[in-house]
């Protein structure tokens, strides 16, 4: 499993350690991995059309929650606009993209419970994937 890496300073810890901030400035952690390099674009034929097609670029390579998030229509506007149509995500946002890899990482370090502070979206987002995952989660809304 992958580990925390604190940008600021380096500062690094176990991901089991449960900590949610570094120790020594406070600040937030990022996820301490290294993507797959050198994947060639044939590898992506015959793969599930969802996010986790692209499962070497992630930290967390076999998800057991995901709701189908990713592969969203782009559709050309002009000859030099697109539209990604992210409404069409599981919970109509594009932070399923991000909830789906936290709630995996929540799942597999199984603590008692979720808690998220969200001004919208990404509420939601988590509380779905918590629901999927089977994992209790309150979100705190200002
Ligand atoms: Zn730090």
């Amino acid at each position: 499993m992958t580990s925390y890496r604190c940008p600021k300073d380096g500062t690094r810890s176990d991901i089991t350690a449960l900590t949610w901030c570094c120790p020594a400035c406070r600040g937030p952690w990022d996820l301490d991995f290294a993507p797959t390099r050198g994947v060639g674009a044939n590898a992506f034929s015959g793969r599930t059309d969802s996010l986790w097609r692209y499962k070497e670029f992630l930290p967390l390579p076999t998800p057991a929650i995901s709701l189908g998030e990713g592969r969203t229509p782009l559709v050309p506007l002009t000859d030099t606009v697109s539209a990604k149509l992210d409404f069409l995500m599981p919970t109509r946002s594009f932070k399923d993209r991000g909830a789906v890899v936290l709630v995996e990482l929540a799942r597999r370090l199984a603590p008692d419970r979720v808690v998220a502070d969200s001004s919208g979206n990404a509420g939601a987002s988590v509380a779905a994937y918590c629901a999927r995952a089977g994992l209790p989660c309150t979100v705190y809304v200002p």
